[in-house]
């Protein structure tokens, strides 16, 4: 407690200007400071949230525990919540407050098909064997937002502050299955900025074009003629025989696309047995570039693939937009408020149990110097002068719409495999409850700063009018009439929701979900577990 005190002090005096804003700044470092102490209250609550998302392990688009867990949290602490924005029926948009500015915080919470995983134990072992699982760390976002607005709400309702907050969900990000939707239907309009969160191994942030690509994930339906695949097959016409040459056609051309792209498939329909002439088959592509010209033109290419593939086999084709992500472009003012208030909130302070079941993951994923825990903070990423290929995220749609920034904070091990079962591991342990309630601090900070002052706003408005948009446009990918993907998901989660409710975290009868599933944290060997 002294220590802590200490830092705050330390921090406070890191802000003091000299002259005539003095007294307005010290107000701010005295409220920032406030929620800094109002957020470590809420350790429990960011606890719950965490565990509970976790013992969920909802699939893209599915999200529906999730959804009712968390509209009862912000109906009860006096959010307006409504469900089903944007015809997804997963998704919801809760707001407190009233006038400007509007501030949106928004965080994924979609798991990893088959990334079913036991949390705290150091080694591969499924809850369910080929459950879904967050093998991503989704299921931390939320309580870093919720916590953050729940701090601020406090201290506007106090100091008589206007303003207007908003948490939404990042629905079926794997699936980069909803944001241009919101983006589209409006869902933004009138937001004067979005403070986006993302699980990681550190406490940082960037502006300026961000590593990564954008893409179109669209789905390509071929129709053709069933037939006896014995007795007369040359009666059918075959929709995987298109399926097979559009692929084969795609990696022909490869080699002759820019390095930087990124694209891969999945057979979403082979047909149904051999010995009949599959008359409908899909296959269902993700097509990455840097740039959204770049995205444009191979996509374009990929038509004119299908349309071939079509043509050799007598077969029609028709395909379907499932996903869409723009390429990133964060907003350079709100970065660097966050910057400063990352520095001086730090990295947690992670125990030695931490570090070693840190350690103890990392080798079991090949390292053969474990690192641990970050203790050191990595640092702002400004705009890329060369850009960076690597995954997507679909809050490029919304960053092209309102000043945008992304967080990410410490909830996750380093050098871990992503979309794993290793990223589930560390997800409902306190590596995940402290690295969110360090995330809750930036954020609360962050929306301080937007909440007492106009300049940060009007700054970032400007940066997103005068620099971001004023040589590229957005076009989204998605078109009026695109309808989001939501049946995506379904079977496979009618088939482990049964399975999974079993194992839903009951915070009424356990401190932790790890007291829940009797794990001895760090577990590190190998132990039958007895379920408490
Ligand atoms: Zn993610």
């Amino acid at each position: 407690m002294v220590i802590r005190k200490a830092l705050i002090a330390l921090w406070l005096a890191s802000f003091i200007p000299g002259g005539s804003i003095f007294a307005q700044n010290s107000d701010l470092n005295d409220l920032k400071s406030e929620a800094i102490n109002s957020i470590d209250s809420m350790q429990k609550l960011t606890q719950e949230i965490i565990d509970s998302l976790f013992s969920f392990a909802e699939l893209g688009f599915q999200e529906f525990e999730t959804q009712r867990y968390l509209a009862e949290i912000l109906e009860a602490n006096d959010f307006s919540v409504e469900l089903g924005v944007a015809g997804i029926p997963s998704a919801w948009w809760a707001s407190w407050g009233s006038g400007e500015p509007v501030i949106a915080l928004g965080s994924d919470v979609d798991g990893i098909p088959r990334a079913s995983q036991m949390p705290g134990v150091a080694y591969r072992q499924p809850m369910i064997e080929g459950a879904p699982g967050h093998g991503e760390g989704h299921n931390s976002g939320q309580a870093v937002n919720i916590v953050a607005a729940l701090a601020v709400k406090e201290i506007m309702e106090r100091e008589g502050l206007p303003g207007t907050i908003v948490l939404w969900p990042g629905i079926a990000e794997e699936l980069l299955g909803t944001k241009a939707w919101y983006a589209r239907d409006g869902l933004f309009e009138g937001v004067d900025a979005v403070l986006f969160t993302h699980v990681s191994n550190n406490l940082s942030v960037s502006w300026g074009k961000a590593r990564g690509t954008g893409l179109v994930s669209v789905e390509y339906l071929f129709d053709g003629i069933a037939a006896h695949g014995a007795g007369d097959p040359w009666k059918g016409r075959s929709a995987l025989d298109a399926v097979e040459l559009m692929n084969i056609a795609w990696n022909y051309r490869r080699e002759h696309l820019h390095p930087l792209q990124r694209s891969h498939y999945v057979i979403s329909n082979g047909g149904d047995q051999p010995n009949v002439v599959p008359s409908s088959a899909s296959v269902w592509y993700f097509i990455r570039e840097v740039t959204a010209d770049g995205i444009r033109g191979n996509f374009e290419t990929l038509q004119q693939i299908a349309e071939g593939a079509s043509l050799m086999t007598d077969t029609s084709v028709s395909r379907r937009i499932v996903g869409a992500a723009y390429p990133r472009h964060f907003n350079r003012p709100i970065a660097l408020a966050m910057d400063e208030n990352i520095q001086n909130i730090g990295l947690p302070n992670w125990s030695e149990d931490d570090q070693q079941f840190a350690k103890a993951l990392q080798t079991l994923m090949g390292a053969d110097e474990p690192q641990g825990l970050a203790t050191e903070l990595s640092g702002i990423t400004p705009d890329l002068e060369e850009p960076i290929s690597g995954g997507s995220d679909d809050i490029g749609d919304i960053s092209w719409n309102v000043p945008t920034v992304t967080l990410r904070y410490p909830s996750n091990v380093r050098g871990l495999q992503g979309h794993h079962w290793s990223s589930a591991m560390a997800m409902a342990t306190p590596i995940a409850h402290k690295g969110a309630l360090t995330g809750a601090k930036v954020v609360a900070t962050t929306m301080l700063d937007l909440v007492q002052n106009d300049v940060l706003v009007n700054e970032a408005q400007s940066y997103f009018e005068d620099v971001q948009t004023a040589d590229e446009q957005y076009t989204p990918f998605i078109g009026p009439n695109d309808p989001p993907a939501i049946e995506k998901n379904e079977n496979i989660m009618a088939e482990f929701r049964p399975l999974l409710e079993e194992l839903h975290y009951d915070s009424t009868r356990y401190e932790t979900y790890l007291d829940q599933l009797g794990i001895n944290y760090p577990q590190l060997t190998p132990t039958e577990i007895r379920r408490n």
